[in-house]
């Protein structure tokens, strides 16, 4: 790292599986997903981590964080109903999901020996 140019690093870098597998996931997302030009192909980390490659499109976040969103908006400009079934699906695996992060987070903190 000390004797490789910036430029070398970030051309390596880009020749990484990892990264290719990224770069196909954005093509595909920029072909099927309608909302590409709002979202930009979403986040690695959540593509990783819900699909266990990084090579997937649609992901939980983004269904929650991005296309849910911009359906609201949308309906919103339009003056028709702001929340359709698929937006109000999601608000309840948001919620559900949020209540379960609240439970996990209250045994840690109990179970965490600064707190007894
Ligand atoms: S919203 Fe999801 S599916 Fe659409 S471009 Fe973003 S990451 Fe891809």
């Amino acid at each position: 790292m000390l004797h490789t140019s910036l430029d070398q690093l970030i051309r390596t870098g880009m020749q990484a599986a990892w990264v290719r597998e990224y770069q196909y996931g954005i093509a595909e997302c920029r072909i099927k997903c309608p909302y590409f030009a709002f979202c930009g192909g979403g986040h690695p980390s959540n593509r990783y981590f819900e699909h266990g490659r990084m090579d997937g499109t649609e992901t939980d976040y983004c269904r929650n964080g991005k296309i849910a969103l911009m359906e609201g908006v949308i309906h919103l400009l339009r003056g028709t109903r702001p929340l359709t079934d698929r937006i109000r699906d999601h608000e309840i695996r948001l919620r559900k999901l949020l209540q379960s992060y609240r439970r996990k987070l209250l045994q840690s903190y109990r179970r965490c020996p600064i707190n007894k």
